[in-house]
């Protein structure tokens, strides 16, 4: 236990806050070598290079360089391939004519235009791998790792029928209906599981409310700037508006009354939180001024929250349009080193876990890749 809590601290005081690597000792007191920390499992899909015509005002380039960074500034999250959502997986949220107009690249142009990327065989496999991230991260802590990631998702302008915003399919919205699928399958004689998606991109996630308005087993609740894109909004089971010019302590306090009333209206027992970058202060689209300390400040409050409750959470990047790219991959990086704060009180929970989430062979969890 005492090895276990110098871990911790060791691991707490390797990463300084804004990106900066400080001095790593190879061992413990003593000499001795400490106990191998156990990953936080994240997917990722930006090896799938979708082709932008020059000029293109999507940053395409943030998630190779987010892989790129936790490969080498945090290595205990542990990077997996996502394997591609199939037709079965997307159908439970999408239209199948509208899956196969993608897969086909047959859309019309005005619907190919409102999702704002060009049609190629690659933007196709990608958007089927990034909602396979988020299904896979799902599969992890429903499975007891109390957190896991994608590097990509949060594609919440997705709507059953079309796309939108750069978003094609909605991830957290597949992943939500086929976790409750899953979930019904082990556990027939009890209720559905109940899903709250915690989406706190600036933009409203207009998708993920049209898809789950009729849908009392999954909870939408959105935080986000109110004269900001989409300006037709769909109705959230919460919504939140925020004025433009929104600084940290007024973000805080909506973010806090929020989690408040969603405590009161629902009972999860899965959270899919969309951690965006863009509330910040240096984002072009934002129009919001979170510094770097209160986007680490929400991360913490929604992981504490979720950890408190024993809530497993899985984590997708959602948008984010820094002026500078690297500042937009700093608030990424941040909410890593957050969730690994958080996933190493959920590894101290190992073997109290329900029955149900320790019944996977930790060695070999099914969830998990082979390397690419
Ligand atoms: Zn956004």
């Amino acid at each position: 236990m005492q090895a276990v809590f110098v871990a911790l601290q060791q691991s707490r005081r390797v990463f300084l806050k804004h990106g900066r690597r400080a001095p790593v000792s190879s061992g413990g007191h003593n000499g001795r070598s400490l106990p191998a920390p156990i990953p936080v499992h994240a997917f990722y899909a930006d090896h799938f290079i979708l082709p932008l015509p020059s000029g293109h005002r999507f940053p395409m380039a943030k998630y190779g360089r987010l892989r790129e960074r936790l490969t080498v500034e945090l290595p205990q999250v542990r990077l997996g391939q996502a394997l591609p959502a199939s037709d079965g997986e997307l159908a439970l949220v999408h239209l199948p004519a509208y899956i196969q107009a993608i897969h086909t690249g047959t859309l019309d142009a005005a619907a190919q235009r409102e999702i704002g990327f060009p049609w190629s065989p690659a933007m196709a496999e990608r958007a089927r791998r990034s909602v396979g991230a988020t299904i896979q991260a799902c599969r992890a802590v429903m499975a007891g790792a109390g957190l896991a990631a994608n590097l990509a998702g949060g594609t919440h302008h997705s709507y059953a029928h079309k796309g939108s915003g750069f978003c094609v399919f909605n991830d957290a919205a597949v992943a939500a209906r086929l976790m409750q699928t899953e979930h019904a399958r082990r556990h027939r004689a009890t209720g559905p599981l109940r899903v709250a998606i915690v989406d706190l991109d600036v933009h409203q996630g207009n998708g993920t409310a049209s898809i789950f308005a009729s849908d009392d087993s999954v909870f939408t609740l959105s935080l986000h700037g109110a004269r900001n894109f989409p300006f037709r909004k769909e109705p959230s089971d919460l919504d939140v508006e925020l004025p433009d010019g929104c600084g940290d302590t007024e973000y805080l306090e909506a973010l806090e009354r929020a989690l408040e009333e969603l405590e009161q209206r629902f009972d999860p027992g899965l959270v899919i939180y969309l951690a965006g970058a863009d509330p910040h202060e240096g984002d072009r689209l934002g129009r919001l001024k979170l510094t770097f300390d209160g986007l680490e400040a929400r991360d913490r409050r929604v992981m504490d929250w979720a950890w408190q409750r024993r809530l497993p959470l899985a984590f997708t990047m959602a948008g984010g349009y820094g002026t500078d790219m690297e500042a937009t991959v700093q608030i990424q990086m941040n909410t890593y080193r957050t969730a690994l704060d958080y996933h190493h009180r959920w590894q101290g929970m190992a073997g109290v876990w329900p029955a149900d989430r320790s019944a996977t062979d930790p060695a070999t969890p099914h969830w998990q890749n082979p390397a690419p």
